[in-house]
Order: structure tokens, then sequence, then C-alpha cells
């Protein structure tokens, strides 16, 4: 029989503003929960407010690590400085590998009555912060799905039931969207050692013999399965997987390096306007 994990922490997220003054809820990132290394923020956008994102975030740096977009609902447009642009629609994931430097703009929108989604950053190792940007668009029914008895797996990243997902990454993360219906059980494995969060942003989930609402992050102790069962409105689970990198880290808003110097070598290098041009 395989130990389960039990919970270290449950933590509700910080609301803040973001970009052009936009509402959202920090989740990962905050002064209680710096990172799940090497998961450094979690953003959840969530509203019915025709008016809440109308400016997005526009043109805006990023150096050192990869930047995720998950939507839900409402759609998201976007523009970088190495030439791609487009649409990101209900299901889309982005997948972008900031590296050495890119500068885009990401202006969400509703369509319907409710904007819904995630920004999520994966940490960069020493080696490869500086590789060349890199950026996937992937389509939602590019996104192989795990169907079972009580729900279904979407998989983003990883291997998860011998389904992998489309997402490339200078990472061996795992990020799953998982979704229950109502009291229905899931669990995972996973390697020892390994550092995982659930970000439970639809519904709730009784885990380790604790009931935990939408919106929370569940973070764990010890090794072995995790396991969940869903509340009485179901449940929707982000789940991210990873190795700690367990390096230092220097962190200035859209820059996060190893060092202060690299940190103030990426402001000169924005400064000068030699981002984005490759
Ligand atoms: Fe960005």
């Amino acid at each position: 029989m395989s130990n389960t994990r039990s919970i270290a922490n449950v933590y509700a997220g910080v609301p803040t503003t973001d970009g052009a003054g936009v509402k959202l809820t920090r989740m990962i990132g905050t002064p209680e929960l710096d990172q799940v290394d090497p998961f450094l923020m979690l953003d959840r956008m969530d509203t019915d407010e025709p008016d809440a994102y109308i400016a997005g975030f526009p043109d805006h740096p990023h150096r050192g690590f990869e930047t995720v977009s998950i939507m839900f609902e409402g759609q998201m447009h976007h523009w970088d400085s190495v030439g791609n642009e487009g649409e990101l629609k209900p299901g889309d994931v982005q997948w972008m590998t900031a590296g050495r430097g890119i500068i885009h703009s990401e202006i969400p929108e509703m369509l319907e009555e409710r904007l819904r989604g995630f920004q999520l950053w994966i940490n960069l190792p020493a080696k490869h912060k500086m590789v060349a940007p890199k950026y996937q668009d992937i389509p939602a029914d590019q996104i192989p799905v795990v169907t079972f008895d009580g729900g279904s797996v979407r998989v983003i990243r990883g291997t998860y039931e011998e389904l992998t997902g489309p997402a490339e990454s200078l990472m061996s993360v795992r990020v799953l969207d998982v979704n229950l219906t109502t009291g229905a059980g899931w669990s995972i494995s996973l390697e020892d050692g390994r550092n995982l969060f659930l970000c439970v942003h639809e519904g709730s989930v009784n885990s380790d013999s604790r009931e935990v609402a939408a919106p929370s992050i569940i973070t764990f102790d010890g090794d072995g399965d995790v396991q969940v069962t869903a509340g009485d409105s179901g449940a929707s689970i982000l789940y991210c997987e990873g190795t700690a990198l367990n390096e230092p880290i220097a962190r200035y808003g859209p820059f996060v390096m190893n060092t202060h110097s690299e940190i103030r070598q990426a402001v000169e290098d924005f400064n000068s306007g030699s981002f984005g041009k490759f």
C-alpha cells in the first residue's frame, strides 16, 4: 500500500492589482506563500464585471522564467516582440519560455458573462535563464483528456495515465486541469521528493480529512500519493508538480534571476531597448 501525502497548508490567496489596474487574486507569490519551488507565481482571474480587465496587461517584459496562461472562460488577445500574435480561446493554453527576454501584451476579454483563467510562472535554472525565447499556443483540441467515472483530467504538460501533454518546457513539470463531479474521488501518484500544489478554483475538495473550498492553494508534506474527494458542487483543480531548483532567487517585477547584479543587468537591458530584438 502506498503512502498518502498529508496537507501542509491551505492558502486563500491575496487580492491584488497588476497590469493596467487589473484586479486578480494572487494565489502564489504572496507574503505567506512566496513560491512552491519551481512555481514562482499563480494569479487567478475571475470576474463577471465586463470592465474589470478592459485595459489588460499592456506591453511588459519578462526574463528568467516561463509563463503559462490558461483560459477557462473568456479569451485573451496577445502580442509579443518576437512576432507572435493570437487569441487564446476558452480551454486554450499559452506556454512561453521568456528566457533572456521578451516584451508582450496580454489583453483578456469577456466573451459571455464571466472571465476566468490563470497565469502561472515557472522558474528556470541558472543555466537556462538566458536561452532564446520560445512560445507555444496550444488550442484546447490539442490537449489530451483522460476521462473516468466522476471526472476528467486534461493533460497540459507531462504524462498522466499514458497520455502526454503538448506543452514543451525546459522544466520537468506536470500541469493538469482536473474536473470532478459531486463526491468523486481522485488520486495521483508522483515520485518521492517532487513538489506539488493544488489550486482548487471551483467547488471544494476533501483531502487528508480537511474540507477545502475554492479558491485555495493546498500544499503537501511528505511523499506518496495525493488523494482528494470532490465536495457537494464538484471541484475544479489545477494540479502543478515539479522538482525544486533550490537556487537563489532575485526577483524584481517581471524579472526573476539568481543574483541582484543579474537583475540590474535585466533592468539596464530593458531600459536600453535591447529586449525583444533577436
Ligand atoms: Fe506577461
